[in-house]
């Protein structure tokens, strides 16, 4: 393949490879002729290893100046994925919000975060009472303290779910609560541990306030998980997008820079055809 030729590794051919007769055009292996003067036939070899290579530069510089050329089929091929990730980036936005559902105003009972150790935090949704302890760090050898995790021992998000939940977002505001219920845990922890006081009152509503983006659910401190996995996505696409069109330009320069090649490539293999023709003739 052309492209291969043009775009692999192996560019330029090696110095020391011997020059064996190539077969010509009509599949004919032809001795080369020797130098007129024995002594010229090194001098002989070296300018038909430079002929191949002025052939091999003469022959990509006429390429570039071709409408199809090489970097051309590769340039479409990077225009399509460009527009691939353009349509992917729309279709991003174009997602239209859910309706959103809020959850209602039912305060939560019996906040309280003990600082004994292990530090905990409890509350209650109704009936349901949820605890985390903090996991303790024996390793601690006198340097900063980092807390231990929050490990949840008890409470079941499934037990405060709103009955009128539409049935096709239950696992998502499942999903959603379980880890609001982290999320605030960690913060009344942190809050206590800054003598910060305690938020009042905490409601079940604020755990999971409609997305005014996207219509799932903020949790406690109003992260979005679904906004944050569609930014991600965008991110990603930008990223790959400016990589294709680095790409892209790069490839219309060095095209660019063969095809301004071409008549100094042109001269120099018809200096070394003519060279060529005076050491085989003397
Ligand atoms: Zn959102």
């Amino acid at each position: 393949m052309v492209w291969k030729r043009l775009f692999g590794k192996a560019e330029t051919p090696v110095e020391t490879t011997p020059v064996l007769p190539q077969p010509d055009a009509s599949g004919i292996v032809r001795r080369q002729r020797a130098a007129a003067d024995p002594a010229m036939q090194e001098r002989l070899d070296t300018l038909r290893r430079r002929r191949d290579m002025a052939a091999y530069d003469l022959e990509r510089a006429e390429s570039a100046r071709q409408p199809e050329n090489p970097w051309q089929e590769r340039i479409a091929l990077l225009d399509h994925s460009l527009a691939t990730i353009e349509a992917d980036l729309q279709a991003l936005d174009a997602i239209p919000p859910l309706t959103p559902f809020a959850l209602p105003q039912m305060p939560l009972t019996g906040v309280a975060v003990s600082l004994e150790e292990p530090v905990s935090v409890d509350f209650s949704v109704g009936p349901e009472h949820f605890r985390w302890e903090e996991e303790v760090d024996w390793d601690q050898r006198g340097g900063p303290i980092v807390r231990g995790q929050l490990r949840q021992l008890s409470g079941d998000v499934a037990n405060i779910l709103p009955a009128d939940v539409p049935p096709e977002r239950r696992e998502v505001l499942l999903r959603h609560l379980a880890e609001s219920v982290n999320v605030l845990a960690v913060d009344l922890r942190d809050r206590t541990l800054e003598g910060e006081p305690l938020p009042a009152p905490i409601t079940l509503a604020d755990l999971a306030r409609p997305c005014p983006q996207c219509g799932d659910w903020l949790d406690w401190l109003g992260h979005c998980a679904t906004c944050a996995h569609r930014a991600w996505q965008r991110q990603n696409l930008r990223q790959e997008a400016a990589r294709l069109t680095r790409e892209r330009e790069e490839l219309e320069e060095d095209r660019y820079k063969w095809s301004e090649r071409l008549s100094v490539a042109r001269k120099r293999f018809a200096d070394i055809e003519a060279e060529i023709a005076a050491v085989e003739t003397g």
